[in-house]
């Protein structure tokens, strides 16, 4: 793996206007988050339901208008990029969503699909669309006669294929894979992944991948970001990372994780954490996980703590493990 850094991300915020009922009240989605993504490398976002993931990686391809913050992208500064020139930078940023079903426009054959990433760049590429049309089908495991096939006409895990297909199509130098596989059997999982992997080693793609699964974030990932309440808690190298979890939030993630080793799944003590997790309108002050940290201190009340280097990681604790 190169350390050539394709993407910086610093101290992104992304707030939503939180309605008419509530003119005043912003939603914190992302709250400053900072990361820099090297060529080639696989980043894995995870967190709970409603911690910002999946609005992270709308703002980080702005398909979300960043609130503040700076990307950059391949040594340029994108975010006052205006939606003209985002788009020619489309093909080198791309996303994979989480449903392929409602992610495919139902009335479209499968060629047309995937030939509209050329279409809207203009680009005629060699031996005709449909050949280089086909040839993605293949790529991803698809039988290229299905070209004039409708989405319904596939699995779950081929209709993914098909949008990894369009994702790919250009050549991209970044992906952000949103739950790419949730949405799937399990069974059908692991083969997404594997193809995710395969393009991605073949093309030297760096890539953003977002999950709730921990195991599959596990397997894919060369580093791990654990987001909560909008904010990056602790970022490291994956194994070092699940080895040894720093932050107190990552160590209650990672112990709801089943062990495959039965000796170490017996003595797995789970962290149950208290309370709910608290509206992004209203973050408590200081540590933004003190409400539910068992190691919470006045200090965690009052100071926001910083990324700081932990033995491999970075971690936002004031008492990390
Ligand atoms: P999940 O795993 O359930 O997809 P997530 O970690 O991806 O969750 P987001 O979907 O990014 O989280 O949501 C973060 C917070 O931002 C949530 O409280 C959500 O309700 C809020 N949010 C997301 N989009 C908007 C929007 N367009 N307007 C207002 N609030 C929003």
């Amino acid at each position: 793996m190169s350390h050539d850094v394709i993407l910086k991300v610093e101290n992104l915020t992304k707030h939503f206007p939180a309605g008419a009922r509530r003119k005043n009240k912003l939603v914190k989605a992302v709250d400053g988050i900072s990361f820099d993504l090297r060529a080639g490398e696989t980043i894995g976002l995870v967190g709970e339901s409603g911690c910002g993931k999946t609005t992270a990686g709308r703002t980080i391809l702005k398909l979300n208008e960043p609130t503040s913050g700076r990307l950059i992208f391949e040594g340029q500064d994108i975010t006052d990029f205006k939606p003209g020139k985002m788009r020619t930078l489309r093909s080198q940023m791309q996303i994979i969503f989480q449903d392929p079903y409602t992610a495919l426009n139902p009335r479209q054959t499968i060629g047309k699909i995937i030939s509209a990433p050329f279409e809207i760049q203009g680009i005629d590429p060699q031996g005709g669309l449909k050949n280089a049309v086909q040839s993605l089908m293949e790529r991803v495991g698809l039988n290229p006669e299905h070209y004039n096939r409708y989405p319904h006409e596939f699995s779950g895990g081929q209709r993914q294929r098909i949008g990894i297909a369009r994702a790919i199509a250009l050549k991209p130098r970044f992906i952000i894979a949103d739950e790419p596989v949730s949405a799937l059997d399990v069974s059908i999982q692991a083969q997404v992944i594997n193809l995710l992997e395969d393009l991605q080693t073949e093309d030297k793609i760096s890539m953003v991948f977002i999950a709730h699964n921990l195991s599959v974030v596990q397997h894919i990932s060369d580093r791990v970001a654990v987001m909560y309440l909008g904010k990056i808690m602790e970022i490291g190298e994956t194994n070092a990372l699940y080895a040894t979890p720093h932050h107190p939030y990552t160590k209650a993630l990672l112990s709801a994780v089943p062990q495959p080793d039965p000796r170490t799944e017996k003595t797995r003590e789970r962290i149950i954490l208290s309370g709910d997790l608290p509206s992004p309108m209203n973050p408590p002050s200081g540590c933004v996980f003190n409400t539910r940290c068992w190691k919470a201190s006045d200090k965690c009340r009052s100071d926001v703590p910083e990324l700081l280097q932990v033995a491999q990681s970075l971690v936002a604790c004031h008492f990390p493990e």
